[in-house]
């Protein structure tokens, strides 16, 4: 096989506001205080890609990141030391185990199970996941006297909220059961609050904050919307420029009709790029303010928009694709945390 030369840039780009980015995290950071915010850069830092994210926070001045899974720690050790990653999904393996100690990371500990492999492994300094309510993933609070949680050697003691993007009774129930806990089990530092965590205040921030969809511009609560700033950005380019007849249809199975002349494009952006089927006929691209209102269905790799409002564009020309989260995720129907992690791996930086 001949080298075969790079490929030239794809028509669509996702532009990172690194700044933004930063300073999402200084807010997070400020608002922990007097604990520190973390990150939560697991699923590829939430669909917008470990290595520009996971620089750009450590330059910010981030010291402690959550991967889910084993195969997430390489990429994100590529800029940060091993002793500031810990992976949330914890050793279900001996294998599991036997690579974190390779690595030198922390395991997150969510059951007896896990505790035990640890332990086999050889153990070292982990983190324990506690379970306070959200009945998902951590070890149940009936389970912390066991004697294998005794032989752990706890760095953060964690629990996860489960509706803290709300004014739940939940809230205050899980503070109350985390801060008994940790009376309970010695650890260097505990942690409890994610991005809507933060929002809750000081009470809820405890050593260490994992903020995740915040650092990449989504809203939970309204406390955060005044500070947290949009991230991504996405763009996608007009592959054709077509003139249609009152009367024409567009896409797949003609559901929308022109009701006069009018000048359509195709844009190269469709679900297998992550701007799912929901997105069909709601909404608009952009152009400098102009609005291109989407027509008909979202194809695999395309869609159709009017260009009526920017008859100057043409093939070739960059598009915008609205993605302030809050308001997306409100047009769409997906949740702000769909919105980034379906983002396809076509986008070029
Ligand atoms: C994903 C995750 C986070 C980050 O949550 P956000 O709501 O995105 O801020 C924090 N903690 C745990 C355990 C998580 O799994």
């Amino acid at each position: 096989m001949p080298d075969l030369p790079s490929a030239p840039p794809p028509a669509i780009r996702l532009r990172l506001d690194r700044d933004a980015l930063a300073a999402n995290w200084r807010t997070l950071d400020r608002r922990s205080g007097p604990g520190r915010a973390g990150a939560a850069v697991k699923a590829d830092a939430y669909g917008l890609g470990v290595s520009r994210v996971v620089p750009a926070l450590r330059d910010a001045g981030t010291r402690d990141f959550f991967v889910a899974h084993w195969r997430e720690a390489a990429a994100v050790l590529e800029h940060v030391p091993a002793a500031q990653l810990s992976v949330l999904h914890g050793p279900l393996t001996a294998e599991d185990a036997a690579y974190a100690r390779m690595l030198g990371v922390r395991p997150v500990i969510n059951s007896l199970h896990q505790a035990g492999l640890w332990l086999d492994a050889g153990g070292g300094l982990c983190d324990l996941m506690v379970d306070t309510g959200i009945n998902r993933l951590g070890l149940p609070l009936s389970e912390i006297g066991d004697p294998l949680i005794e032989r752990l050697e706890i760095d953060v003691l964690l629990s996860h909220l489960a509706s803290a993007d709300e004014d739940s009774p939940l809230n205050p129930l899980q503070l109350v059961r985390f801060e008994e806990a940790s009376r309970e089990i010695p650890a260097r530092r505990r942690s409890l609050a994610n991005s809507a965590g933060i929002a809750l205040g000081r009470a809820y921030t405890f050593d260490l904050t994992r903020p995740g969809l915040s650092l990449y511009g989504g809203v939970p609560r309204g406390e955060l919307a005044q500070d947290i700033r949009q991230v991504a950005y996405p763009q996608a380019a007009l592959m054709q420029v077509r003139q249609i007849g009152a009367g024409d249809t567009v896409g797949y199975n003609a559901t929308f009709t022109a009701p006069a002349p009018m000048r359509v494009g195709t844009v190269s952006l469709g679900y297998a790029d992550g701007f799912l089927q929901c997105w069909g006929g709601k909404g608009a691209l952009a152009h400098q303010g102009s609005r291109l209102p989407l027509l008909g269905k979202v194809s695999m790799d395309m869609v159709v928009v009017d260009l009526s409002a920017a008859p100057m564009l043409r093939e070739g020309d960059w598009v915008d694709v609205p993605y302030a989260l809050p308001e997306a995720a409100l047009l769409s129907g997906l949740s702000q945390y769909e919105l980034l992690t379906t983002l396809g791996r076509r986008f070029s930086d």
